[in-house]
């Protein structure tokens, strides 16, 4: 790491302890503390993710830094401060929010994310990309999950940062989360290097549930095996563990999941009647088309098997259809 990258990383460092500071021990930050609280977030989790609030400042985190010496100009290119065009002066960027640290793989503050207490828009700021940070090869909860990726050789794929420590709460400590952004390659690249098993469980809302088919794929063309946790209704995993609890989530979620294959079964028969000729028709083929993607023969021979016994058709046909979908993919 060069020079620069070291001292951004320690301006990261130092803010993100002052930030938890706020949260956790000032009356300025104590309504940040009673919305977390009342999120459902307990004190030690908010220890361990080094949960912090961001003063309604302009410039805070400016004169904190630069009074250690840092120069604006770093701070500036970490993404911290941003300046004026103006007159060339400076303001902080993250200002009355709850910040959620961002760590590289050895647990260095990299980045930050801040989440906006009220209605106020975004409700997630990010850190810009920087030499230090860049989104699409960044896991959220990384360092501390990998130990118990690696052991259960499975990870489990939230969409947010609550839904990562809302899991973590119930005991659930293998879980990540991008950044915010669609998996990306290098996502899926390191979660090989750790795992065999990836739990995809995304938001049940309509981009949450497309997002889900879109990793799912991804993860399957890497050879990972995919499973899916979905939620009832438009709840996420976060949600879920404030109104049901986290031994419920525990059971009901992580355990009893499917394979990526039933859950696409799933959404295609979203909006079809199967007692129609045509709809039927119709799914048949697309179960058939993902089959023929499936690299494992076993996996394809189950499923067509499925297909069979649930339409009363011949195994035969299926096969051959199956066949000639494989070979104009492949
Ligand atoms: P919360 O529970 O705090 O309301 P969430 O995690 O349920 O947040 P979602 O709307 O489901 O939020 O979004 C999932 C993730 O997408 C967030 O955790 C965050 O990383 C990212 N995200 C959401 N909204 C924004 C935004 N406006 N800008 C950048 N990233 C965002
Ligand atoms: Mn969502
Ligand atoms: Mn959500
Ligand atoms: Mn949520």
């Amino acid at each position: 790491l060069s020079d620069e990258g070291k001292q951004m990383i320690e301006a990261h460092n130092l803010l993100r302890k002052f930030y938890h500071h706020l949260l956790v021990n000032t009356k300025e930050g104590q309504h940040a503390l009673e919305y977390l609280l009342e999120r459902g977030f307990d004190l030690e989790s908010i220890e361990r993710f080094q949960i912090g609030y961001a003063l309604d400042s302009w410039d805070f985190d400016y004169k904190f830094l630069t009074n250690k010496n840092f120069q604006p100009a770093l701070l500036e290119k970490a993404g911290l401060i941003i300046k004026r065009e103006q007159d060339g002066s400076y303001f902080d960027r993250f200002r009355d929010r709850i910040m959620f640290p961002i760590a590289d793989r050895h647990g260095e503050t990299i980045a930050f994310s801040g989440r906006s207490l009220g209605a106020q828009s975004p409700k997630y700021l990010n850190s810009p990309e920087t030499a230090i940070f860049n989104k699409s090869k960044t896991l959220y909860n990384y360092h501390l999950a990998r130990p118990t990726m690696r052991k259960l050789q499975q990870a489990i794929l939230f969409e947010g940062f609550a839904d990562v420590i809302a899991a973590d709460r119930s005991g659930v400590l293998n879980g990540i989360a991008t950044m915010g952004t669609s998996l990306t390659e290098e996502h899926v690249s390191t979660l090989k290097k750790n795992v065999q098993v990836v739990t995809i469980c995304y938001d049940s809302d309509s981009a949450g549930i497309e997002a889900a088919f879109r990793a799912g794929n991804m993860l399957q063309e890497a050879n990972l095996q995919v499973n899916v946790a979905t939620m009832p209704d438009g709840m996420d995993p976060d949600d879920y563990v404030k109104r049901y609890g986290a031994e419920k989530f525990r059971n009901d979620i992580i355990h009893s999941n499917m394979t990526f294959m039933s859950f696409k079964m799933l959404y295609y028969r979203k909006g079809k009647n199967l007692q129609n000729e045509g709809d039927r028709l119709l799914y048949i083929e697309k179960v058939l088309q993902e089959v023929s993607h499936l690299e494992n023969l076993v996996e394809k021979d189950f499923y067509i098997r499925q297909l069979a016994e649930e339409f009363n058709l011949s195994l035969d046909a299926l096969k051959e259809q199956e066949r000639q979908y494989s070979q104009s993919t492949h």
